[in-house]
């Protein structure tokens, strides 16, 4: 299973067995996305919130 990268248009290789909220990287462009929703066209994603501290600006 695999979906397009929205970032490149490349294949974004997807478990058989993914979950929702499991992280994807595009091999392509490395671009990290997160699997939001699986419908029955194949999984959604969505480039991943990087879980970092938010230090303020
Ligand atoms: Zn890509």
């Amino acid at each position: 299973m695999k979906v397009k990268c929205p970032e490149c248009g490349g294949d974004v290789p997807i478990p058989d067995d993914v979950v929702i909220g499991e992280i994807v990287s595009c091999p392509d462009c490395g671009q990290e996305y997160e699997v939001y929703e699986l419908s029955s066209e194949g999984p959604r994603i969505k480039p991943a919130e990087v879980a970092a501290e938010d230090w303020g600006e």
